[in-house]
């Protein structure tokens, strides 16, 4: 199999094994037929939590997309990759002060606040500097719409004021001097296959935003829908169609925009970004059979690839996989049940089970796609002190490294060896 002209046997040998690759045509295809179907008035956040690989952003920034970041690396992340001020949005539960400072010292387009004791500390700090930062506060909606993964909506969260908090809240326009309390943001949950779920979700936090503004008397610099949009993994499933989200979106996004001309449409996106441009390749060391089923145990595993363990779900669900040495869709007479396996001490460490692969040797390539959001950096990398792998990019027909392979040095570094004699006991 080929990623732009080259064999993944290529990248495997330049690189080394386990490995991310990550397809820039895809990323760019994937912004790009995003733009193009929603309504021009809508404005698309990375989320760059599903993907912080700075050269991943930088791709899908080219094709048009601003930055969602929830942390100060991945707000130095969009700076670095020349993200405009005003195209950053940082959100977060538990915002550090350092972070708030970052924002505040980059002037970046708006906060989304969690809560309203983290407001009270934005018009501190702002405060103390002198300047005035837009914030946008997140609303935990009352009610949640059926449809999605994870829905986000009508429970107690960590994440945003509850809806009837904002609305009971007062005058917030006048409240706060330094904290520019100007918009509202909504995440109604994460994997949303079908485009009704994102209309319903999109028309409740647009009458939402409304009477919030009605409530509170802010004005509505920017509403933020927040997402959610799903790719496909599992059998039954299909990737979320612009076309038919724009369909259902853009009518609602054409009515607020005429009523609204000065609000910025946002729409967050990690997922349906990069996910499908992702392949984590790893290498087959050793192939056993243990009590009638066949095992080919990698060099690559969970700690990589978290999502592939199926966490929350009950009957594990393996993601698409394929055996990168052969070219097209292998017969279906050559294809056997195989668990694939890792090098955690851990019967957790299963990437597939009873996945239906070709016949595998060791030193074969075995490729677990759709797997360019939520990896390595939503994985325990450092278990067992594996580190982290090595991710190219394949660009323009070229496959750059974008990211080193952890080594052993850089996971002792950090830690400190306690020399006994130098350690007092208190009382002696
Ligand atoms: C995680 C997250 C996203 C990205 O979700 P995807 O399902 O990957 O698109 C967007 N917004 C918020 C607030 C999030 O927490």
């Amino acid at each position: 199999m080929k990623v732009q002209g080259i064999e993944y046997r290529e990248l495997a040998e330049q690189f080394g094994t386990p490995l991310y690759v990550y397809d820039a045509e895809v990323l760019t295809e994937a912004i790009t037929g995003l733009r193009d179907a929603l309504h021009p008035a809508i404005e698309v956040f990375f989320s760059l939590k599903s993907n912080p690989n700075i050269s991943v952003y930088h791709t899908l920034k080219a094709g048009g997309a601003r930055a969602e970041v929830s942390s100060l690396v991945e707000l130095r992340t969009a700076v670095l990759a020349g993200t405009p001020a005003h195209d950053i949005i940082f959100l977060g539960p538990g915002k550090s002060e350092r972070e708030l400072v970052a924002c505040l010292e980059e002037g970046i387009y708006a906060i989304v606040v969690e809560s309203f004791a983290e407001l009270d500390r934005i018009e501190e700090l702002a405060g103390e500097r002198g300047v005035r930062q837009r914030v946008l506060l997140r609303v935990n909606p009352a009610v949640a719409v059926q449809g999605s993964r994870l829905t986000m909506g009508g429970k107690p969260r960590q994440f945003g004021i509850d809806e009837a908090e904002v609305l009971a809240a007062g005058d917030l326009a006048a409240k706060y001097r330094h904290a520019d309390v100007a918009g509202v943001h909504v995440y109604m949950g994460t994997r949303i296959l079908d485009a009704e779920v994102v209309g319903k979700n999109t028309r409740y936090i647009l009458d939402l935003a409304e009477r919030v503004v009605n409530a509170t008397g802010i004005r509505l610099d920017a509403v933020d829908i927040g997402g959610g949009l799903g790719v496909a993994y599992f059998d039954g499933e299909e990737d979320i169609d612009p076309k038919s989200v724009a369909e259902v979106l853009n009518p609602m996004l054409e009515e607020f925009a005429s009523h609204r001309p000065g609000t910025r449409l946002i729409m967050e996106s990690g997922r349906f970004l990069a996910g499908r441009a992702g392949v984590y390749v790893l290498g087959v060391r050793y192939v056993k059979e243990s009590m009638g089923e066949r095992f080919a145990v990698a060099d690559g595993g969970t700690h990589h690839h978290m999502a592939a363990v199926g966490i929350g779900s009950f009957v594990k669900r393996n993601f698409p996989a394929v055996a990168l040495d052969h070219d097209g869709e292998p017969d279906e007479g050559e294809l056997e049940p195989w668990n694939v396996t890792g090098p955690l001490c851990t019967p957790n460490d299963t990437l597939l089970k009873h996945a239906l692969l070709p016949q595998l040797r060791p030193g074969d390539l075995i490729g677990v796609t759709r797997s360019g959001a939520y990896g390595p950096s939503a994985s325990p990398g450092n278990f067992l002190s594996h580190g982290f792998p090595a991710e190219v990019l394949v660009t323009g027909g070229r496959a750059h490294l974008v990211r080193d392979r952890d080594q052993p040095e850089d996971l002792l570094r950090p830690q400190h060896l306690l020399d006994p004699t130098t350690v007092t006991t208190p009382g002696k």
